[in-house]
């Protein structure tokens, strides 16, 4: 079942690539993380064995968890918003941690990094669809913080991450995985594309346009996994 997925969804990728009206810096491999939240620990282990490689965790505490009972093994995403008091194990155990939303968070991330003697792999969540109830850097706040990054000696900057809006007509996201992607290039001439080379943009309900728009990573876990279980308690 997850095979078949699988497989429908890198169907739909290539569809969207083959879609793609001008060629894009970000390239044509597209990068599929397994969500794999409120999901119990063994489907990771599912994901990689079905032969992806990258898993999404938006929780800390539930990742940590995972963590602990599953071989090690797999690239660990963090995704969603993250607390300052959770910093330090986020840094001990994500690859990459995708949400960062403010300059307080990367300073916290940079200073534990350099403490447990790591370089920290991180993306910018930029807001683009300027929804007022959710975490990303607005795009002013965005443009601030890279005219900063190079106080920076312990993240390294790898790109960017949009969540758009939930809607019903899916072609509405489209405007808002363009803007992420023009600000994607424009965070690209200041890091550098050998550094900066991940636009992390798509999600079940729209990844396909994303990746029309641009992105080289998805973030999938409904259409891999089925629905989640919210009772599930970590
Ligand atoms: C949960 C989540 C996803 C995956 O959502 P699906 O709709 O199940 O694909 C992707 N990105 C983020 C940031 C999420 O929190």
């Amino acid at each position: 079942m997850l095979a078949d997925n699988l497989a429908m969804v890198q169907n739909k990728i290539k569809e969207a690539l083959a879609k793609r009206t001008e060629l894009k810096v970000t390239g044509d491999a597209v990068t599929i993380v397994a969500v794999t939240k409120n999901h119990p620990a063994e489907i990771v282990t599912e994901a990689l064995n079905a032969g992806l490689k990258n898993v999404g965790e938006n929780r800390v505490q539930e990742a940590q968890h995972k963590k602990a009972i599953l071989p090690a093994g797999g690239i660990w995403h963090l995704i969603g918003h993250l607390q300052k008091n959770k910093a330090k194990h986020a840094v001990e155990l994500f690859d990459i941690i995708e949400s960062v939303d403010s300059t307080e968070i990367l300073d916290r991330i940079d200073k534990l990094a350099e403490e447990a003697n790591k370089i920290q792999d991180v993306l910018l969540q930029i807001n683009e669809a300027r929804e007022p109830q959710k975490s990303g850097l607005s795009p002013e706040d965005f443009v601030a913080l890279t005219g900063k990054l190079a106080a920076y000696s312990h993240v390294r900057v790898r790109g960017v991450m949009v969540i758009a809006q939930a809607t019903d007509n899916v072609e509405e996201t489209r405007p808002v995985f363009a803007a992420g992607y023009r600000d994607f290039l424009a965070l690209q001439k200041i890091v550098g594309k050998e550094t900066c080379n991940i636009l992390s943009m798509g999600m079940t309900h729209d990844y396909w346009i994303a990746v029309e728009e641009g992105a080289n990573e998805v973030r999938v876990g409904t259409a891999l996994f089925g629905a989640r279980d919210y009772s599930q308690k970590f």
